[in-house]
């Protein structure tokens, strides 16, 4: 006795979901801008572009939960506030 399988189900999926996003910037160019851009994200060391207010979506949050101020600086006491936030998201999660 001898069956042949007639109809197997393939497991093999050919990949082809590997497309890459890109940001979106129609213009290509090789200089950089040394100047301070507005867009930015106007906390310290940040160099994403603002989603909202000032901040990127990240750094919103920060601001938000009083981790930065509206300019984006960091208070004298930012660890125990940041060990908190991050505590806080831990427990939210
Ligand atoms: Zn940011």
């Amino acid at each position: 006795m001898s069956e042949a399988p007639k109809e197997k189900p393939s497991t093999h999926q050919p990949e082809h979901s590997n497309k890459k996003k890109e940001g979106g910037s129609p213009q290509q160019g090789g200089k950089v801008l040394p100047l301070v851009v507005n867009d930015r994200c106007v906390a310290d060391g940040c160099k994403s572009k603002q989603k909202r207010a000032q901040f990127c979506s990240e750094h919103f949050v920060w601001f938000k939960e009083g981790l930065i101020s509206k300019h984006g600086q960091k208070p004298k006491d930012f660890e125990r506030k940041y060990t908190q936030f991050l505590a806080k998201q831990k427990q939210a999660a």
